[in-house]
């Protein structure tokens, strides 16, 4: 007895039919025609099936502030805009509900995985366990004091806290997050290292993500955020660095020599101006890339598949090469090299791995015919063409349809938090 059977998919990596069989969340047999019974069948005929997405760097609960500062550079919109409005409103509430938004628009375009740093992150826990999706969740650890925090070894205790609370569940983890090396003094980076090491988990922070910000560090640390980071010991195989827009060739090669993970926002990059991560670079030199939206207010949303398009089609422009990225290797980055990268055997449609999977519906006029499934997931679909998503043996949606979050509650939430903060918005003239 299986727990679910998938029926006459389109395998899109084999361009093939199958039937794919699940039991305790794993693979567990792919083939042709499969008789033996299930808990649950789901019929896929004329669907496409692909592995699902890993969305490794985001602060999701940020979609109760998506389209706010809408045209600002990153700096502006952290101080003028977000960090007013964060010093205003959050609180386990306003973390919950705005990981409600973000958590059922994740599932709606294919995501089972997000790595996420922010405040409160035991409610975005408790929203991600309900929704049945899978979670990678730190505190942000900043040099002054926030509605969570106020001093250094405040914010470690609660950090340290969290990460007891939460080790060994099945679908959240818990990750250490220092904000970035312009928000985290040398002392805080060293003691978040430490942390690290005797809880052993991963370290998740924002790196060299603007011009602004290598020149700052040079300025006060006379190294470069890579260097600065490789001086400090923060760099290793745990380490997982958010953006790496700006680099040297030696800054890579310490990267590389490190195992160091780029988790790679395009669209966030280009939105608030910050440049273009030479991602086919560090591919070439075997640094592992992984793909992620950051924050639905600065991207401003949390499509994966829109940020792999984006992603593939920047590399060939920049580059003047349209062999600088081809479509696989963008489904990989976003999906397997996402999920290896936090030691999770997901990412491919193959036996022996873990059941995180979309279907696709291909039958619409900008899908067809359908010659290639990969690259036309790639280059034509929409995530609204994404019609079921599983994760790890659960379906998380069917047909459309969400099956652990009631999106009347999301719309309702959003709205109660739009009313709110406008007001707040009015009275101070913001806007
Ligand atoms: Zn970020």
């Amino acid at each position: 007895m299986f727990d679910l059977l998938i029926k006459s998919a389109l395998l899109a990596e084999k361009n093939q039919y199958v039937d794919v069989a699940v039991r305790d969340g794993k693979i567990v047999e792919i083939s042709e025609d499969i008789q033996s019974p299930a808990k649950y069948v789901i019929q896929a005929k004329g669907k496409v099936l692909y592995p699902s997405f890993a969305n490794m760097h985001t602060h999701i609960s940020m979609s109760l502030l998506r389209g706010l500062g809408a045209d600002l550079p990153l700096m502006d919109w952290l101080q003028k805009v977000i960090w007013v409005l964060e010093g205003e409103f959050v609180s386990p509430e306003f973390v919950r509900d705005g990981a409600l938004i973000g958590i059922a628009e994740a599932i709606r375009s294919g995501t089972t995985l997000f790595m996420d740093m922010y405040f409160f992150e035991e409610s975005i826990a408790e929203v991600a366990q309900k929704a049945g999706i899978r979670a990678g969740l730190g505190f942000g650890i900043l040099d002054f004091p926030t509605r969570v925090a106020k001093t250094q070894e405040e914010y470690l205790k609660r950090a340290r806290e969290f990460i007891r609370d939460f080790k060994g569940q099945e679908l959240i983890f818990p990750t250490l997050c220092p904000h970035a090396v312009y928000t985290c003094s040398p002392d805080t980076l060293r003691k978040t290292l430490q942390l690290a090491l005797e809880e052993e988990v991963y370290i998740h922070i924002h790196v060299a993500e603007t011009q602004q910000e290598v020149d700052a560090s040079l300025e006060k640390f006379g190294k470069r955020p890579v260097e600065h980071l490789y001086s400090l010991g923060l760099l290793t195989d745990k380490t997982l660095m958010a953006h790496v827009v700006w680099t040297t060739e030696e800054e890579r090669e310490m990267i590389k020599e490190k195992g160091a993970k780029v988790l790679h926002c395009p669209e966030s990059n280009l939105k608030l101006a910050s440049g273009i991560a030479p991602i086919s670079d560090y591919i070439r030199r075997g640094i592992h890339v992984c793909l992620g939206t950051d924050g639905p207010a600065s991207n401003d949303n949390l499509d994966m598949l829109e940020e792999l398009s984006l992603m593939a089609k920047l590399q060939k422009g920049a580059n003047l090469d349209a062999k600088a990225m081809d479509a696989r290797t963008a489904l990989r980055i976003a999906s397997e090299e996402g999920f290896r990268a936090v030691g999770i055997k997901a990412g491919r449609v193959e036996v022996g791995y873990d059941a995180d999977l979309i279907l696709l519906d291909p039958n619409k006029p900008h899908l067809q015919p359908l010659y290639d499934p990969i690259a036309q997931l790639v280059y034509s679909a929409k995530s609204s063409d994404i019609d079921t998503v599983i994760c790890k043996g659960k379906v998380l949606m069917e047909k459309g349809e969400l099956k652990t979050i009631d999106q009347e509650e999301v719309l309702f939430v959003a709205n109660k938090w739009k009313e709110k903060i406008q007001g707040f918005l009015k009275s101070k003239i913001l806007f």
